[in-house]
């Protein structure tokens, strides 16, 4: 395991002076992440003429998402005029990555701290994990920092600052990866990018399953998707995201309608009264409910799968009379199974089922038709697996907003 602490101090020791006075100051927005729409409005703003501006947003839109450019002046049919004022107005800033954590088996994770909204924040915090597989890599991006649900086996559930990350925000942390792997189009990849090089991109998966309930952001989310799938930008299709929702059931028909992605559900138990405790939001959206909208999810085919997540949690959730009522529950649905080795974290109240356990349970799984059930546990050692995602932001301290405020 490799660390990389990429500030200069401690995080939660009180801001300096000057830090506080540059927290304080209304910083330029920066450009990156934002959608077309966006980009447009940005535009308009500094005099470009409506006559010209969807030409222009594609143009900052290459730039920005496909090029990866981190100064304008790269922007070479840009006009200078237009670079100039763009530059006095806005930046290409993306968020701070505090650490970079690289585990033995090459997944990276990122800590990164988002500009600061106001005077009481200092810039919320997010993970993002990098998992690099043969042929292929994913990204694993937050939607939220922290999340409002809590779930028992999560270690995100129990982090109490939570807000929506903008779109903007989530597509940043396509963004970030893609400058530390070196992976924009015509770019070479920086020195110790240890990824897969079979010639093709670094980046070629997203999955919503860092930190957050992406259906409580989804508008947020369906505009990152826009940007994320632009064929002319950072070109991710669409069946290469996948979001995975804790059971939002009422959001779940517009998620498919509005954003075309890959649907994965957090099933994790097969009776009700076993689901309300490990995933809450069961009370409300019970299993006959959840799988009533997996039926009616729009453009869920057997080409395009809706991906079931069962946590194996050592004598909770993992004997075969459930791996046999898993597979009846799914009967007629376009189904794939991920069984997810339960990732222990620090004062968590659950143990992985033994491997023989799991064999067992996928065993059955396997025979009923659903090909490779077990996902392989990636980025232990670094606390990067699935539901261990959980950011040091914490509400900021009285001595920080006092600092604060005599910088003002
Ligand atoms: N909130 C969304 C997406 C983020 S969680 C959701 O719940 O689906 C991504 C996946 O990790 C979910 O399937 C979640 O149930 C699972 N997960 C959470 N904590 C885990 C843990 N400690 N070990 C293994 N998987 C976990
Ligand atoms: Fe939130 Fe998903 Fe964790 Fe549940 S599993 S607490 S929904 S992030």
């Amino acid at each position: 395991m490799t660390t990389l602490d990429l500030t200069r101090r401690n995080p939660d020791a009180a801001p300096t002076a000057a830090e506080a006075a540059q927290a304080a100051a209304p910083a330029a927005p920066s450009l990156v992440g934002l959608t077309r729409a966006g980009l447009s409005a940005a535009l308009a703003s500094v005099g470009v003429p409506e006559r010209q501006l969807k030409m222009r947003a594609a143009q900052l839109n290459h730039w920005l998402h496909n090029r990866g450019a981190s100064d304008f002046g790269a922007m070479t049919n840009v006009s200078k005029d237009l670079r100039g004022a763009l530059a006095q107005a806005f930046t290409l800033a993306r968020p701070e990555i505090v650490s970079e954590q690289i585990s033995v088996d090459g997944t990276r994770k990122w800590l990164l701290r988002m500009p600061s909204t106001g005077r009481h924040d200092r810039g919320a915090e997010i993970e993002t994990v990098y998992i690099p597989e043969e042929g292929r890599g994913t990204l694993c991006v937050s939607s939220q920092v922290g999340c409002t649900l809590t779930c028992s086996f999560c270690h995100t559930g129990t982090q109490r600052m939570v807000r929506n990350l903008t779109a903007a925000e989530i597509v940043a942390q396509v963004v970030v990866a893609r400058d530390r792997l070196g992976d924009w189009s015509g770019g070479a990849a920086p020195e110790g990018a240890s990824v897969p090089t079979d010639g093709g991109r670094f980046v070629t998966n997203i999955v919503f399953m860092g930190m957050g309930e992406p259906l409580y952001a989804l508008d947020e989310v369906r505009d990152a998707i826009e940007v994320i799938a632009d064929g002319e930008g950072l070109g991710i299709g669409r069946r290469r995201i996948t979001v995975s929702t804790s059971g939002v059931v009422p959001q779940m028909r517009r998620l498919g309608e509005e954003t075309g992605a890959q649907l994965a559900i957090s099933l994790h138990a097969v009776r009700d009264d076993l689901r309300d405790v490990l995933v809450p939001i069961n009370k409300k959206h019970p299993i006959a409910e959840l799988m009533e909208a997996c039926r009616t999810y729009p453009g869920a085919s057997n080409a395009r799968r809706i991906t079931f997540e069962y946590v194996m949690l050592k004598g909770i959730n993992d004997s075969p009379a459930e791996a046999r009522e898993l597979v009846r529950l799914l009967a007629g649905l376009p189904a794939k199974i991920n069984l997810i080795p339960f990732n222990p974290w620090p004062g968590s109240p659950y143990e992985c089922s033994d491997w023989d356990t799991i064999e067992r349970f996928s065993e059955i799984v396997f025979r009923a038709g659903y090909a490779s059930p077990v996902r392989t546990p990636r980025g232990r050692d670094i606390y990067a697996a699935c539901g261990q995602l959980k950011s040091e932001t914490k509400r900021m301290r009285a001595k920080e907003r006092m600092a604060l405020e005599a910088a003002e």
